[in-house]
């Protein structure tokens, strides 16, 4: 008999004798007798209650009732004659659980920054655009899981704890025992470490995804990722999540369809399915949502290479701050330039210069290019980065060594070429940018439940 409000709401049956427990969002007082707005988390709406005088605890207790006290009404289910809402419960009891003094409470009525609500990361969620991020991200999560198992991909679950460094050298936080903190290097060899050798978090699950792809064909990990940048923007994060699927016999065109399908299957999935929290985001936080999603999920992707991103670049006069040629590495300006005004859609580049992408990218055939990709999209810039892998064990060395990476450390990732290579391709999505994009959240702290940035890491 105790029901969640969203299910509630979503089939009333008018004379239901029923209980709810959630903690109040508002109390009116009439003439004898009380409106109280009750929420439990599991919807955006909440639930009126109507609180009359013959209530034993009425003047006592229920007349008290502020702002996010907790409470277990029972009551019965009845139509509602006034706007607003269709069903009230006529409270037969309402139970107090907790009370909620509303002189330190933080959380009033009002609308509070989200600058302000971070610093109450724990009473956050408790609010209609925390709670909406958060149901939309368990969906989004849900829903990177049916997308890859309908279609076959294998789960992995790749370490957090890794000891090779890969491109991430300067961004791993260090594993290791108080008595072993030294201050010896990730990437250096240590015989008196924890591990026998320097370890850190993981900055991405991609090399040890591909093992699996090279033994199992299509596979998939989704997982937290860790990187010590010092970068304060609104897109980035100490501790985030990647999807990171792996696929042999697959090339960058391959890739890159299956990257552009994924998306669209997950913003489909929440326009169906989380259409009053995303309403909500329509409304309050990013105007036009809900038509740019729709957007996303009926257009194509425009799709061009880098060689044509910068050619795009230098025609479009626009001066940015960091000057475009070819050989640099796209800035935030120039991705947002490229997706926002140029083709006001999702825009897949490919085919980036070698020199600035990482040794485990296969080498074209013009020699200066490698089989890589980015996804970027309009309000956020890149959201997947992927690529076609180096399958050639001459060449993948050679490019280790130009790296100025030691080929001791990584003889199973060499290992994998010299017995049945065979051509694979995977990418990266950051979890986080996914639910600001679906969300239009501003700022990448507001979509993951506790956010880790420098200097930042309250609970
Ligand atoms: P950026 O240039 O935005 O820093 P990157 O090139 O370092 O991204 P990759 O190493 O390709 O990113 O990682 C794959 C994806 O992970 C990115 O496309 C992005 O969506 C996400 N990502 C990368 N770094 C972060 C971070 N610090 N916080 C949140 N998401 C991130
Ligand atoms: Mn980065």
């Amino acid at each position: 008999m105790k029901k969640r409000i969203a299910n509630v709401l979503a089939a009333p049956q008018i004379g239901e004798q029923l209980q709810v427990a959630g903690w109040v969002r508002t109390r009116r007082d009439a003439s004898g007798f009380s409106f109280i707005e009750v929420g439990d988390g599991s919807s955006l709406a909440n639930i009126q209650v109507i609180a009359d005088q013959t209530l034993a605890n009425y003047g006592d207790e229920v007349k008290k009732l502020s702002v996010g006290c907790s409470v277990l009404v029972t009551g019965i289910l009845q139509e509602s004659p006034a706007k607003g809402q269709a069903v009230e419960l006529r409270a037969t009891e309402v139970q107090v659980l907790g009370w909620a003094d509303p002189e330190s409470y933080p959380l009033q009525k009002k609308q509070h920054s989200f600058e302000f609500l971070r610093n109450i990361t724990h009473l956050r969620p408790r609010t209609n655009a925390l709670g909406a991020v958060a149901r939309v991200r368990s969906r989004l999560s849900y829903g990177v899981h049916t997308f890859f198992q309908d279609r076959g991909f294998i789960q992995v679950h790749t370490p957090i704890i890794t000891t090779s460094d890969c491109e991430g050298a300067g961004e791993m936080f260090q594993v290791t025992t108080p008595s072993h903190a030294s201050e010896v290097k990730v990437g250096e060899e240590s015989g008196g470490e924890f591990f026998g050798r320097p370890a850190g978090l993981t900055v991405s699950g991609q090399l040890q995804a591909e093992v699996y792809a090279q033994a199992l064909g299509n596979v998939y990990t989704f997982g937290p990722t860790f990187r010590a940048e010092n970068s304060n923007t609104s897109r980035h994060l100490a501790e985030f999540w990647m999807v990171e699927p792996e696929m042999a016999f697959c090339d960058l065109e391959g890739n890159r369809h299956v990257a552009e399908e994924m998306l669209k299957y997950l913003v489909r999935l929440v326009l169906a399915e989380c259409a009053e929290d995303l309403a909500l985001f329509d409304r309050f936080i990013a105007k036009g949502l809900l038509a740019r999603l729709q957007q996303v999920v009926d257009q194509e992707f425009a799709h061009i290479t880098y060689t044509q991103a910068v050619e795009e670049l230098l025609q479009s006069k626009q001066s940015f701050t960091y000057p475009v040629q070819w050989g640099i590495d796209l800035q935030s300006e120039h991705e947002r330039y490229l997706t926002e005004t140029i083709y006001q859609r999702p825009l897949i580049v490919t085919d980036y210069p070698a020199a600035i992408k990482p040794f485990y990218m296969r080498v074209s055939e013009d020699g200066r290019t490698v089989a890589a990709m980015d996804i970027l999209v309009p309000g956020i810039g890149e959201i997947i980065g992927g690529s076609q892998r180096e399958e050639r064990y001459d060449v993948l060395l050679a490019r280790m060594q130009q790296a100025g990476i030691e080929p001791s450390g990584y003889e199973w990732y060499l290992d994998l070429r010299r017995y049945g290579t065979v051509p694979h391709s995977g990418f990266g999505l950051g979890f986080e940018r996914l639910v600001q994009f679906v969300t239009g959240m501003a700022n990448i702290r507001e979509v993951i439940p506790f956010p880790r940035t420098p200097g930042f890491a309250p609970c």
